[in-house]
């Protein structure tokens, strides 16, 4: 999981980064909204911390923009505007929840995974698990970030592993989606993508992998790293 911190404050923010490196996220902090759009630009991230008032403009104008741009990511806002009014407008500008200063971090630490924890059909089109994602539109696939190359059929598996991380999928929920009634289909088939799809996420070093349940079906579960 990583995400981007943009709060000005440095003693604050270095405190947010301990926090949430000592939970295994990897944080990086933007100092002004012009340091959170070159990250932005850089990197994906899981969610968003946002402080309002920042060096170089409103956060809740960055949070506009990024909505406007269509971009789901879940937003967090930490802001010493704490009157009802203000948590609104928050709200209403895209923001997923609003946590006032002065916060104790184990608060916002706990808030922070509940909104991650949110079912992928809040966060549109995007599935991610671990440093692994996929967008359900593009059919993109990226693992930290960056985007990997897979053939169709990979694919086809990894989507239907992705929408349920961590849960059985059914062998023969796979065979039917990614093979259709094909009877020139061998029975290794399957067998033959995802061992193949396996190799494919652990060479581009994907914190996840398949794991086989003996006749029953596959499951995408973390890897022992
Ligand atoms: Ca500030």
């Amino acid at each position: 999981m990583r995400l981007l911190l943009v709060e000005d404050n440095e003693r604050l923010a270095g405190l947010v980064v301990e926090a949430f490196m000592r939970e295994s996220f990897a944080v990086d902090p933007a100092a002004s909204l012009d340091d959170a759009n070159a990250a932005l630009g850089a990197a994906k991230y899981d969610a968003i911390m946002l402080d309002l008032g920042l060096p170089d403009g409103d956060g809740l104008s960055f949070l506009r923009q990024l909505r406007q741009s269509v971009n789901a990511v879940p937003v967090l806002i930490l802001s010493a505007r704490e009157r009802l009014e203000d948590r609104l407008a928050g709200l209403n500008a895209g923001a997923d929840d609003y946590l006032a200063k002065p916060f104790a971090m184990a608060e916002l630490v706990a808030r922070m995974r509940a909104l991650l924890r949110r079912p992928p059909s809040l966060l549109p089109n995007r599935y991610t698990f671990g440093n692994l994602a996929m967008d359900e539109t593009t059919q993109d696939v990226e693992v930290d970030g960056i985007r990997i190359d897979l053939p169709r059929r990979e694919r086809a598996v990894l989507r239907l592993l992705i929408r349920q991380p961590a849960r059985l999928v059914l062998r023969s929920a796979i065979d039917n989606a990614v093979f259709g009634f094909d009877s020139e289909v061998g029975a290794n088939a399957l067998e033959v993508y995802v061992h193949r799809l396996r190799k494919r996420l652990q060479q581009a070093r994907a914190d996840v992998t398949i794991r086989t349940e003996k006749g029953m079906g596959y499951c995408l579960v973390k890897a022992d790293v």
